[in-house]
């Protein structure tokens, strides 16, 4: 299958803002790693369309955008990690949240109920940015497009598809996110508006062998002149090392430790891996903090 790829443009003269992304094969292997419920995949799937394209802002090497829900339904919250070079991580509280109701398993904003949506900047673990805003659907997409209105007074428009289908193969995943920015011509604003209204299903769409930039050019800005100006490369990676969890290890504090002395076996939430730190290897991180 092709490549993930997340694309940033503009349309007429710059009056607007795009940004773009398929990630089918991201949403794919977080599905995978955590063998996600389709209604997790649909959260998970969109969050992470959404983190890969809020990544664009990110300036320096090294820095990280998180996306995070915090909600009373069912589905607990979820968070999605990006950096700025287009890695992507996430997981959810309850990823294999099922109901019995077959349609249930698809309605996102119920599982999430009353909630909030927070988004966050850091640099090497030091905060940069964060801003938090009431979800108002739960469905991610609008309430992305309201923490921009809130947070950044930005009019935005934020479509995110994901298709999966009964084996638990994701079909498509991506999203786009258009701004448009202040002295924009409201006429066109006017016009892109109406074109939203008669866009398809996204991830239909990409189903049928569309991409995004044809989505773009055939249904959003139909009429409208817009371009590409970048185009990146993105991917489902997790940076978990032993030598991170001994850090954090470490961090506990010496009578935390010694009430490990059996040994551990942490898991990663973001990838499910599992490592080992046998009663020797405890000693060892004890005998560190002695030093
Ligand atoms: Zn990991």
């Amino acid at each position: 299958m092709n490549k993930d790829y997340l694309i940033r443009g503009t349309a007429h003269h710059n009056n607007f803002r795009i940004f773009a992304v398929q990630s089918t094969n991201c949403v794919q292997t977080v599905r995978d790693l955590h063998d996600l419920s389709p209604l997790a995949t649909l959260l998970l799937g969109r969050m992470i369309s959404a983190a890969a394209m809020l990544s664009w802002d990110l300036k320096d090497e090294g820095s990280e955008v998180t996306m995070r829900i915090d909600c009373e339904g069912d589905i607990k919250g979820a968070i999605v990690i990006c950096t700025q070079d287009g890695r992507l991580r996430g997981y959810t509280k309850k990823p294999q949240l099922f109901y019995n109701n077959r349609e249930d398993n698809f309605k996102v904003g119920k599982a999430i109920g009353k909630g909030t949506l927070t988004i966050s900047r850091d640099l090497k673990g030091i905060r940069s940015y964060l801003s938090t805003t009431e979800l108002i659907s739960g469905e991610i997409a609008e309430d992305l497009a309201y923490y921009f209105q809130q947070s950044e007074q930005i009019p935005t428009a934020v479509n995110l598809g994901v298709l999966i289908d009964k084996t638990a193969k994701v079909r498509a995943a991506g999203g786009f996110i258009i701004q448009q920015l202040p002295f924009a011509d409201e006429k066109t604003a006017d016009i892109i508006n109406e074109n939203l209204n008669l866009t398809p299903n996204l991830s239909d769409l990409m189903d049928m062998g569309l991409s995004i930039p044809d989505v773009l050019s055939r249904f959003v800005f139909k009429g409208i002149q817009w371009q590409i100006n970048e185009e990146k490369d993105i991917a489902y990676h997790c940076n978990c090392s032993s030598e991170l969890f001994s850090k954090a290890l470490l961090l506990l504090g010496k009578e935390e430790l010694q009430t490990m002395k059996e040994g551990i076996k942490p898991v990663c939430l973001y990838c499910n891996k599992v490592y080992d730190f046998t009663a020797e290897d405890i000693q060892q991180l004890i005998k560190q903090l002695q030093e």
